[in-house]
Order: C-alpha cells, then sequence, then structure tokens
C-alpha cells in the first residue's frame, strides 16, 4: 500500500506534507505534489495534515484515478522535503471541480532550492 496525491492538490499545493513525511518521497510539479509509490512507507501522517484533504490511501476509491499519475510523476519531477508558500489563490482553488482537465500542469516545479 501507498498513499496517493488527488485531484484538490491542484492549484493548492498547501504543502504542509512535505513537513511531516519521515522519508521525503514528496516530488514537486509545476501544480501539485506527488507520492513515490516505492519510497512512501505508508505511515499515514500526511493524510490529516493536508488542508486540502489530497491525500489518501491507495485502498481508497478515490485514489484509483491518481495511482498511475502519482507513480509516474514522481519519476519525472524533482524531490521537495521543505514547505514553500503556497499559490495565493490556493483558497480560492480549494475544491473548485475538474481540476485535473483544466488545470494540470505536466511541467516539474522546482524542488528543494
Ligand atoms: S498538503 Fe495537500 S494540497 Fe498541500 S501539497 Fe500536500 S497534498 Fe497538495
Ligand atoms: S504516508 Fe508517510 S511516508 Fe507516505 S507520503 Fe505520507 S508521510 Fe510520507
Amino acid at each position: 500500500m501507498t498513499y496517493v496525491v488527488t485531484e484538490n492538490c491542484i492549484r493548492c499545493k498547501y504543502m504542509d506534507c512535505v513537513n511531516v513525511c519521515p522519508v521525503d518521497c514528496f516530488y514537486e510539479g509545476e501544480n501539485m505534489l506527488v507520492i513515490h509509490p516505492d519510497e512512501c512507507i505508508d505511515c499515514g501522517v500526511c493524510e490529516p495534515e493536508c488542508p486540502a484533504e489530497a491525500i489518501v490511501p491507495d485502498s481508497d476509491p478515490a485514489a484509483s484515478d491518481w495511482i498511475n499519475l502519482n507513480e509516474r510523476y514522481a519519476a519525472l519531477w524533482p524531490n521537495i522535503s521543505v514547505a514553500k508558500p503556497p499559490p495565493t489563490d490556493a483558497a480560492a482553488m480549494d475544491g473548485v471541480p475538474d481540476k485535473r482537465s483544466l488545470y494540470l500542469s505536466e511541467q516539474p516545479g522546482e524542488g528543494d532550492v
């Protein structure tokens, strides 16, 4: 089992999760994060820390559309272990529908700088 970042992270990207992960297995895209499935130790501490409630275990039905995306982009995007400020419009984007089709960027983020 692993934990998975899902749709509501897109353009919210609060990053509270990276500060609590004991194995630093978050990877940063331009406007969302993903979890590396081979590095996550299933501790679950990140799930309640996410203000956007975007992190779920892969056993959750909400994860099914996101497992492959987390795996794919964890191999392409840079690692991030220290939180940065969220987007200025993060609160306004919380809960907006259809973020994946409308807003998901495949571009990498900066990672730890
Ligand atoms: S805390 Fe939630 S919204 Fe913020 S980056 Fe992590 S998964 Fe995304
Ligand atoms: S479940 Fe634990 S190891 Fe996996 S991403 Fe969350 S904090 Fe990191």
